[in-house]
């Protein structure tokens, strides 16, 4: 047990930087970036947009080249939205990436501090302790019983012990006792590394290993939309033909190659009414702006998925110490046994101790001991011997001093670990155990202390389970839950997610706290010993009522996980040891901690929690909920808007109304796409949760995004929407093709208007439109896109452009009969609303 604090340097900041110029950065790929040209070139590839071109080319083929102006103009501007929206979104990603990367310890400027490991250099010194992956190759200075699993480069499970490089002869063997390489795992100890390679230069490096980085995958939703845009991009096609055909017939005293122009462009403007093209987009912007607000709350997501898996969430595991207790220890009490004195306990206490304590839990039993009068000095002035270290499985450490001449272990641990160990007769151990149970109820931890004199070196067994100790006495400790767990947990129980705690406590401890912040079912225990001699089927039926993990270690994690996802649950699981890193990555959503965890685990995550705060994890599931809400709210509202689009481009030339007099011709369907855009993906990825985003029960993981129930509401409020506009515009053009540009304008108000309340009334099923519009009258972003619409459209009505646009200025009259009928068209939805209030009342009443 070394302890040292490093007097070297390090590099300084000035020489850091020049060699990053020389050696580069301390990565194995270089991120490619993709260019701006061939961004364009993806935008230009989609289908929106070849359909948009062929438009265009058409217009100047017909000789009217101001249309066709008109219409690139319209395919600059949204390709530059689209340009812009994906260098947000890609530095979104980015930067949370940054956050979420790895950083070691490094000594810079004489001073300790955190750095991304790319930026490590050659001459870097690094600190690397327990649960650290090591970021680069490098000479071990100093270290203290530093054990390294080097498996992922030499396949040799156990662990390699490494000692300073000063105290080695040079070895032929490859794989170096004083050298430390990188995408190894430091499993115990802890050590100062002078890094020598970096990047591609490591052996780790040169195997090429990591290199091929996990390639973006799409989300199951991304797959999801990806065959819905498929599916209407074919109907499109079907109906494109039949809309041609019919313009085809619309004009026989046209000559043929008007003909034919005028039905391509017909069909062209349906196509391009029909497709979908927002989906991805909504997709891609929400997932990543909901893991960017995420990130501000605390909670950093390393995968992209995961904040669509997360609205799911059905089970939450979570450790006990740290995430739903403060990990801020007390001790509470001390009970000696009748032989020994509490001067004793104490001083065995502390003396079993590390000396430089990192443990909240020793920390607390040196504090005290300094309140009862005994000071570390005094402590620690004596010889250290030897020690028996702590293991998950042991459960106890003992340490060996010399004290005045006289040897003397210092024991302490759980008690049931500790008593096996030690000579009582069974009078005595009743009382204890009876001990033991009164201060566990009470939701203590309780640690046995415990002792021996050994005669001499000789006498000092190898093991700690081969002592023979005497029992001094109990110590409870407590550990408050953080304060607002209860709440927390009450939030769980109405939201439908159960609540596991998993702990090394013992179980009565676990279940006096588990009761104390409401977790039901808190008289339910499965300890790890039950659970090793459960089979998998036995585990699977036990969890479907047991909310209580005590005694386990971090093995039984993964045991755990998979019994529940077998019965089908969602499950999010919390760890911070490196051996909770398999269950982490088997768990649907792993959540590492940012503070107390190790890099290990962190790597295995889906989610990092930065304040390691149970509350955060609520939070993030409810905000994981709003994100799925507002994304089918988004699908649901691009399917209504493309209704009266798609339904006027279709029914217009089948009622054999003229090309030059339809409702919409390609420069409008463009205009809409441009309002629809920022429509999805600004204002409805801001909605705010529903009130009773966590009243309802998890969301069935197998459902649709788009269920038979919304694609229903959505057609009916299309059609709506598109009654209001096409009968408004086939009522002006009352059959002469000279009313067009009005009854067109007509139209067109009907529809962007209708736009503004769709959105009101849509963000919540149940809680009225004006309910919604009150939460976001602060928003200032959302005003701006409505207060942007609503001048669009005076722009393309009332100056000189409405007549490029072939539209025409709409009277008082006119304009307000647009309003009205748009929100007619849409604010039916609310009597709907209001009926199922009302039948939602009437059912309690009956009850
Ligand atoms: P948790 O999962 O609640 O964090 P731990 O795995 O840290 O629990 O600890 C499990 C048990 O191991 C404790 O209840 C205690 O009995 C024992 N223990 C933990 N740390 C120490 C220590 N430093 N010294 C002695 N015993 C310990
Ligand atoms: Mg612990």
């Amino acid at each position: 047990m070394t302890t040292y604090r490093p007097n070297m340097t390090g590099l300084t900041s000035v020489e850091a930087k020049r060699l990053q110029a020389q050696y580069g950065k301390n990565e194995l790929a270089q991120q490619k970036k993709e260019s701006l040209l061939k961004k364009v070139f993806h935008i230009i590839c989609e289908p929106m947009f070849l359909l948009l071109i062929v438009a265009a080319i058409i217009y100047f083929l017909l000789g009217e080249p101001r249309d066709g102006a008109i219409m690139l103009i319209f395919v600059v501007g949204i390709i530059s939205i689209d340009v812009i929206q994906e260098w947000k979104t890609d530095k979104t990603l980015n930067a949370l990436k940054d956050l979420s990367a790895p950083h070691c310890t490094v000594i810079r400027d004489g001073k300790e501090q955190q750095i991304a490991s790319v930026d490590l250099v050659p001459g870097d010194l690094m600190m690397i302790h327990e649960g650290v992956k090591i970021p680069a190759d490098g000479l071990v200075l100093r270290c203290a019983d530093l054990c390294v699993d080097e498996s992922s480069l030499t396949g040799e499970a156990e662990g390699v012990w490494k000692t300073p490089t000063e105290s080695t002869e040079p070895t032929k063997d490859h794989w170096r006792k004083d050298y430390c390489y990188a995408g190894t795992l430091v499993t115990q100890g802890n050590a100062v590394v002078q890094v020598d390679t970096i990047g591609v230069q490591t052996e780790y490096g040169k195997i090429g290993l990591g290199v091929i980085a996990a390639p973006n995958e799409d989300t199951p939703l991304q797959k999801q939309t990806g065959k819905l845009v498929k599916t209407c991009a074919i109907i499109a096609g079907v109906l494109f033909a039949l809309v041609a055909v019919f313009t085809w017939f619309n004009i026989p005293d046209h000559t043929i190659m008007d003909r034919l122009i005028e039905s391509i462009l017909s069909g062209v403007t349906l196509a391009m009414a029909m497709i979908p093209e927002e989906f991805p987009v909504i997709l891609t912007v929400f997932l990543s702006m909901g893991a960017w607000r995420l990130a501000k709350k605390n909670s950093l997501v390393r995968k992209l998925p995961s904040v669509e898996t997360l609205g799911a969430v059905s089970v939450l595991c979570v450790d006990k110490t740290g995430t739903i207790t403060m990990n801020q220890m007390t001790v509470q009490d001390v009970w000696t046994t009748s032989g020994a004195t509490e001067q004793e306990l104490v001083e065995t206490m502390g003396l079993g101790c590390e000396t430089d304590a990192y443990d909240p839990m020793e920390k607390a039993m040196l504090r005290y001991c300094e309140d009862y009068g005994i000071t570390k000095e005094s402590l620690f002035s004596n010889e250290f011997v030897s020690e028996y270290a702590f293991t998950n499985e042991l459960k106890m450490m003992g340490h060996v001093w010399r004290k005045k001449g006289h040897l003397i272990i210092a024991a302490k641990g759980s008690p049931e670990r500790i008593l096996s160990i030690c000579k009582l007769g069974e009078e005595e151990r009743r009382t204890i155990e009876s001990q033991i149970k009164t201060l566990s109820s009470q939701g203590l931890r309780v640690i046995a202390v415990a002792t021996a004199k050994p005669e001499n070196e000789s006498a000092i067994p190898a093991v700690i389970t081969d002592c023979r100790l005497t029992l001094l006495g109990l110590v409870g400790l407590a550990d408050p839950p953080r304060e607002s767990v209860k709440e927390d947990i009450a939030v769980c129980n109405r939201a439908g997610i159960r609540v596991v705690m998993i702990t090394g406590d013992n179980g009565i401890t676990a279940s006096a706290i588990a009761n104390k912040i409401g977790i039901p079912g808190s008289e339910n225990i499965i300890t790890g010993e039950e659970l090793e001699a459960m089979g998998d089927g036995e585990l699977q039926e036990a969890v479907k009522t047991v909310s209580i993990f005590s005694r386990v270690i971090p093995e039984h994690k993964m045991r755990i996980v998979r019994a529940f996802k077998e019965n089908g649950e969602i499950v999010a699981m919390t760890g911070d040891g490196v051996n909770d890193a398999p269950a982490l990555k088997y768990a649907d959503i792993g959540i590492a901690m940012g503070k107390r965890g190790s890099e290990v685990s962190r790597e295995a995550s889906d989610l990092i929690l930065m304040d390691d705060n149970f509350t955060t994890i609520v939070e993030t599931v409810r905000d994981g909920r709003r994100i799925y809400d507002n994304i089918r709210k988004a699908v649901g509202y691009v399917f209504t808007i493309h209704i009266p689009i798609a339904a006027a481009s279709l029914l217009a030339p089948l009622l054999g109304i003229e090309p030059t007099a339809l409702m919409l011709l390609p420069l409008h369907v463009v205009l809409l796409e441009v309002l629809i855009d920022p429509t999805c993906s600004i204002v409805l990825e801001r909605q705010p949760a529903e009130e009773d985003v966590m009243d309802r029960a998890p969301r069935d993981p197998k459902e649709k995004l788009l269920t038979g129930r919304l694609l229903g509401k959505s057609v009916l409020q299309g059609i709506f929407v598109f009654a209001a506009s096409f009968g408004a515009y086939f009522a002006t053009l009352a059959g002469n093709s000279a009313n067009a540009p009005e009854a067109r304008a007509m139209g067109l108000a009907i529809i962007m208007l209708a736009n503004l309340f769709l959105v009101q009334v849509n963000s919540s099923n149940h809680d009225f439109a004006y309910h919604s519009a009150k939460q976001l009258v602060k928003d200032r972003v959302v005003w701006a896109v409505n207060l942007g619409t609503l001048a669009l459209l005076a722009i393309i009505l009332y100056t000189p452009i409405s007549t490029f646009l072939k539209l025409a200025p709409l009277s008082g009259i006119q304009a307000l009969t647009a309003l009205g009928l748009a929100a007619a068209s849409v604010l039916w939805y609310e009597l709907v609303k209001l009926i199922r209030r009302l039948q939602g009342m009437k059912r309690k009443g009956i009850k």
